[in-house]
């Protein structure tokens, strides 16, 4: 699976770079591509992002600039393109699962007080928001969706770990215990003592 991820701080990315996505990264069951959006401006100062018309506090990104940026990604015609956004739909496990049959997404990540709505309309198919709150750029969502996103993809994980997991069948994991028997005087109980791998 290949996400393209648009973005004006591709550094805020490293932590893709160890663990589990890290390794499926190496193993080539994923690409992660970061476009950093400033290289397309075409400002000298590298300006991406203007006062708002009719007023506010705040800067706005600039169309132009996210549209050349979304252009220079090839092979994007089946592309889906995903707008992090406070005003999208809430993320969940389902919409998770759904996503990760996807081949190909673009991640299109805000700052400021985001995006001009001309570009967002002419590039975005759908705007995923990871909760009721709001973050300071579109970076930490993204790395949520492709965290939870490309545990589904075949490989990643063991087999099986994403059946029974919290949200796999509308319910919540049970507690978890491992060695030892006993730590602080509590007691694994002894249901499980006796399935230890
Ligand atoms: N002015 C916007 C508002 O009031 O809804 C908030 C903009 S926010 C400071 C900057 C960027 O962070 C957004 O364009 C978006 O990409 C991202 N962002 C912030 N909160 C988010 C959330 N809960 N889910 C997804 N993306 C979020």
């Amino acid at each position: 699976m290949k996400f393209d991820v648009l973005t004006l701080f591709p550094e805020m990315f490293e932590p893709l770079k160890v663990s589990i996505i890290g390794k499926a990264v190496q193993n080539g069951l994923l690409e992660i591509n970061l476009i950093n959006i400033r290289d397309f401006s075409k400002d000298k100062h590298k300006k991406v992002d203007d006062t708002p018309y009719g007023g506010g506090a705040g800067m706005v990104m600039m169309s132009e600039v996210v549209y050349d940026a979304y252009n220079s990604i090839s092979n994007k015609e089946k592309a889906k393109v995903i707008y992090l956004s406070p005003q999208g739909k809430t993320l969940n496990q389902k919409k998770v699962v759904e996503l990760s049959k996807e081949e190909h997404i673009i991640l299109l990540c805000g700052h400021y007080e985001g995006i001009d709505q001309r570009v967002l309309d002419e590039i975005v198919d759908e705007e995923i928001s990871v909760g009721d709150y709001v973050l300071t750029g579109g970076e930490i969502p993204a790395m949520i969706l492709i965290d939870s996103v490309s545990r589904y993809i075949k490989g990643v994980l063991k087999e099986d770990s994403t059946k029974e997991e919290s949200f796999s069948q509308d319910l919540l994991e049970y507690p978890q215990y491992t060695r030892p028997e006993v730590f602080n005087g509590k007691k694994v109980p002894e249901v499980l003592l006796s399935r230890k791998s």
